[in-house]
């Protein structure tokens, strides 16, 4: 009888620890999104520098995450937001008429907000 209930309570932690870490996950990804949105809203070049700095708040964050189970994502979303910055900073972009830069950094960091709503769901 009370080797069941150990086990019960034992099953019953171990659940409990699953439901927070996966919250914490949730929360990561929640947070990462909600700066990759404001990124791309502000990605016109009245306003990249708060684009800029959006970003490396989120670079910063994703490498001090530490978590294990997410470190394929987390990768994929620093290899898409540092693309995206290398793009938004092109230096031919405020002169010459180089106008591919701004439309691939785009399409990177809705990649990268795909990527958190994907893990969102999983996480759910
Ligand atoms: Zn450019």
């Amino acid at each position: 009888m009370s080797s069941r209930i150990s086990i019960k309570s034992i099953l019953s932690r171990m659940s409990e620890k699953e439901a927070r870490q996966k919250k914490s996950v949730f929360i990561h990804y929640i947070k990462i999104y909600t700066s990759l949105v404001i990124a791309a809203e502000c990605l016109n070049k009245a306003q990249h520098r708060r684009s800029i700095s959006h970003l490396k708040m989120i670079l910063n964050f994703i490498q001090t995450a530490r978590i294990s189970s997410e470190e394929a994502q987390l990768r994929r979303l620093d290899e898409l937001i540092s693309l995206a910055l290398k793009d938004i900073r092109c230096p031919s972009c405020k002169s010459a008429n180089c106008s591919s830069c701004e439309p691939r950094s785009r399409t990177r960091l809705l990649l990268a907000q795909n990527v958190c709503v994907l893990r969102m769901f999983g996480t759910v």
